[in-house]
């Protein structure tokens, strides 16, 4: 423990203050709220009111970053991709390395957090969703370390496309729920965690795996994720002796965006962007870009931007890459949208396809296909820029998980399937 008191080198890292936070309702402007089943409110109220008391605690952080830096093992680096930025023109890319944390993904950060506050209410059980199955994973890990029940809910078909992330919860000892109403996707088992959620809460906490949800979850897996960015701060001062001109990355619900961007939130000068999957292109309708193209409406909880059809149907949508296949996004998100601190960018399955491979190529890291969307854009923004500009880019997680479906892309796998 002695390393991560609050006081040591290490945690002197982290600044615990929150800013920017939601109003007492968790709106984030018009963004946001506790749009909950009754039965909900007051479970949602604790973990509120956990969460403050043990934000204001310093024995919880000692806990949370002790883990943080020897079980996840951060700080990770952050990386100037010199070969990347020279092929690539314009500006320097410097790539944080989220993809090096234990089970290769920024997701193990709130896992982290939500199962200590788990263990500080006392709750036996954890319930998570999961759509690609790496939050699934996270959850079933940190389960695991902290002996407590664990109880996945999956939509079956992401379950046959995501075999591998199955079996690995299983094997950590979490027992994986198939969801089949809706699309039997990410957004159906979300709603059939919270209706779980609703009978167990007596004894189960639900640890949501992105900035989205009721309110307190949208501020509670932020002030989790925003080490990735304060760190990445820390050491773009201390290794180009200055701050990036502009921060990247890819949104889903916004977990790695939130925790990347909301530390440079008021440094006026540099530039957050967020990537959003553009599947077969924005002008097809398939896509899960809700923040380019969605409406104002509710879902999981909170009001957010989000795809519906013409009947207001949550719409279904597409991206190669599963942990981006969400139709909402983040209140806060949202939020610095319309505040105009956020500026938008896309990218479709062949771009993220095509900066996988350029990364893989020119500075042996493969990237995991969500983080590719940031990669794409990431570049493409680059390239406009001065070469003594920065561009911080958040390599969210490693591709392992993705290898499939790159070999299929590639039609590497044509003769063995
Ligand atoms: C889940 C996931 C994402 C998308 O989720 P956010 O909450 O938007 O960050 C991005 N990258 C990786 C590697 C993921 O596993």
């Amino acid at each position: 423990m002695s390393s991560s008191r609050p006081g040591s080198d290490f945690a002197s890292m982290y600044d615990l203050e929150i800013t920017h936070a939601p109003d007492a309702g968790g709106h984030f402007g018009r963004f946001g709220g506790r749009f909950a089943a009754e039965t909900l409110m007051q479970p949602l109220k604790e973990i509120e009111a956990a969460f403050f008391e043990a934000w204001a605690d310093d024995a919880f952080h000692a806990e949370r970053l002790d883990l943080l830096e020897h079980y996840v093992g951060r700080a990770t680096p952050l990386y100037h991709a010199e070969r990347l930025s020279n092929q690539n023109g314009g500006a320097q890319i410097y790539l944080k390395r989220e993809d090096l944390t234990h089970t290769g993904a920024h997701k193990i950060n709130n896992t982290i957090g939500q199962g200590l506050l788990a263990r500080r209410m006392e709750k036996k059980r954890v319930i998570a969703e999961t759509g690609a199955g790496q939050h699934g994973v996270a959850t079933a890990t940190v389960a695991a370390m902290f002996g407590m029940k664990c109880d996945i809910y999956m939509g079956r078909e992401d379950m046959a496309r995501q075999m591998p992330n199955v079996l690995r919860m299983r094997l950590l000892g979490a027992k994986v729920i198939p969801v089949d109403s809706g699309t039997a996707t990410l957004k159906d088992a979300v709603n059939e965690a919270l209706r779980n959620w609703v009978a167990t809460c007596e004894d189960t906490f639900y640890i949501f795996g992105t900035a989205a949800g009721p309110h307190p979850y949208p501020l509670l897996v932020r002030q989790f994720h925003t080490v990735i960015g304060q760190e990445a701060r820390a050491q773009i001062l201390k290794q180009a002796g200055r701050l990036p001109d502009v921060a990247v990355a890819c949104v889903g619900g916004g977990s790695n965006a939130m925790g990347l961007l909301h530390p440079f939130r008021d440094d006026a000068a540099v530039k957050l962007v967020a990537v959003e999957a553009a599947g077969y292109g924005l002008k097809t309708g398939k896509h899960a870009a809700s923040l380019a193209a969605g409406k104002a409406g509710i879902l999981h909880g909170n009001l957010t931007y989000l795809l519906e059809d013409d009947e207001g149907q949550v719409q279904r949508t597409h991206s190669i890459s599963a942990g981006l296949d969400y139709p909402g996004v983040g209140p806060e998100l949202a939020f610095m949208l319309e505040e105009g601190r956020l500026q938008l960018d896309a990218a479709t399955d062949e771009e993220a396809m095509a900066a996988l491979q350029l990364l893989t190529r020119s500075e042996g890291i493969i990237p995991a296909l969500e983080s590719s969307h940031a990669l794409a854009a990431g570049a493409r923004i680059a390239q406009s820029m001065r070469q003594d500009q920065i561009v911080i880019i958040n390599l969210s997680g490693r591709g392992d998980k993705d290898m499939d479906t790159v070999f299929r892309h590639l039609g590497w796998l044509e003769d063995a399937s």
